[in-house]
């Protein structure tokens, strides 16, 4: 048979896709990934004691588009989570973003938006250019905060200090001149209700829909026959790393099941400087479930694991836009998501680029 389309890696992207191709359009999909389960980085399951956890670190669904927001919600129902962080800083635990509420915290002492903003004005480096991430960070809160906060944080997450890396790494930094302890303010978040990965399964549910678990591109190219593809993998494997391979920074996670009720206040607690994991996430705050037992995740960074964040460098940047020259040479494949368009990207940005990309295959098909 002729698949109407190939679409290589079942994650977000890969799913979306094959969804409006298969319902939208009537086209015939086969879906290979090569994991031996669906969801991608997002993939949630319960172990075996019936808690859900998230093999590849905590993952929150949070968006300003109401339109992405109502695509997911035809294949899920939320269940109203709202994030909250906590960081570990000497022997208290303080929210994050920095708000007032961290502040008081942290300095034992009531803190006005007015004080907050004198407390900045004071502290804040003068800097003509910004040049790297310190001077993004120092130029808006000082050097105390970016003490405590990112400096060692960054260099756990990144192997390199902030002056070591671009601007864009940090970019703006979110200040809250109130004492709104959520970590995202975005106005739709929370986890789907039976899970990203049940959420998923739903969206593959049409009989135009093949999917092969544990089957990687390699295996199907050249053998399958279809007419065109889409392809949410490395784009730097996708053409044998001919020009070199796109460097990532990799994760590794180590879960623990401990038999207590909770381990910790909220879902995610970060450690700029204690210990050498960056954080720890309790995933029951998250599902909000109920459970004599509770699983929580050390995550470390590093040079080995799942690669997880393209490395922001100009010289990594010029790769990959000669890679991209490439993938743009050819008429019957599309490069979408966060390993084909190398860039760190949330849940929400890539299914609106899915659906994006959508839109367009449905007016140039
Ligand atoms: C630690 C961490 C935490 C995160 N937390 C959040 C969060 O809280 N909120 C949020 O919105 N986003 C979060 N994200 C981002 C989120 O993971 C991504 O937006 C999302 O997973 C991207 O989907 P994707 O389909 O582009 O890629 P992926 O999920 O990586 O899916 C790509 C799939 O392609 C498969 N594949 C690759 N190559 C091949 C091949 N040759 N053959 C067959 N299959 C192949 C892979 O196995 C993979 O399953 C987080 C990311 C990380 C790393």
């Amino acid at each position: 048979m002729t698949y109407d389309y190939l679409i290589v890696g079942a994650g977000l992207a890969g799913c979306v896709l094959a969804e409006r191709l298969a319902n939208e359009s009537q086209r015939t999909v086969l879906l290979v990934e090569q994991r031996e389960h669906i969801a991608g980085n997002a993939y949630d399951v319960r172990n075996e004691e019936g808690l859900f956890i998230q093999r590849y670190g905590p993952h929150i669904f949070h968006t300003k588009s109401k339109r992405v927001w109502d695509y997911l919600s035809r294949f899920t129902t939320w269940n109203g989570y709202t994030h909250r962080v906590l960081a570990q800083v000497g022997d208290r635990q303080v929210p994050l973003p920095i708000s007032l509420a961290t502040m008081e915290r942290l300095f034992d002492r009531p803190f006005t938006a007015e004080q907050l903003a004198a407390y900045f004005e004071q502290r804040r480096v003068e800097r003509s250019t910004i040049e790297n991430a310190r001077d993004v960070v120092v130029s808006q809160v000082g050097e105390e905060l970016y003490e405590l906060f990112f400096k060692n944080y960054t260099k756990k997450q990144w192997g390199l200090y902030p002056e070591q890396l671009a601007p864009e790494v940090t970019k703006r930094l979110p200040v809250r001149f109130d004492r709104d302890t959520r970590y995202f303010d975005d106005p739709y978040q929370g986890l789907p209700e039976e899970g990203f990965t049940a959420m998923v399964e739903r969206m593959l549910e049409s009989p135009s829909i093949t999917l092969r678990l544990g089957t990687d591109y390699a295996q199907v190219a050249g053998c399958e026959s279809y007419r065109r593809a889409i392809y949410t993998g490395p784009i730097d494997a996708f053409f044998d790393y001919a020009l070199g391979r796109l460097p990532y920074r990799h994760l590794r996670f180590r879960f623990e099941t401990l038999s207590a009720k909770q381990f910790q206040d909220v879902g995610v607690v970060n450690y700029p400087n204690e210990h050498d994991y960056t954080r720890i996430t309790e995933f029951k705050h998250l599902y909000l479930q109920s459970h004599p037992k509770t699983t929580i995740c050390y995550e470390y960074s590093g040079v080995e694991g799942t690669p997880c964040y393209p490395i922001p460098t100009p010289a990594n940047r010029r790769l990959y836009d000669a890679y991209r020259a490439r993938a743009n040479e050819l008429d019957n494949v599309h490069f979408v998501g966060r390993l084909a368009q190398y860039e760190y990207l949330n849940m929400d940005q890539v299914v609106e680029r899915a659906l994006d990309l959508f839109d367009w295959i449905r007016t140039s098909d």
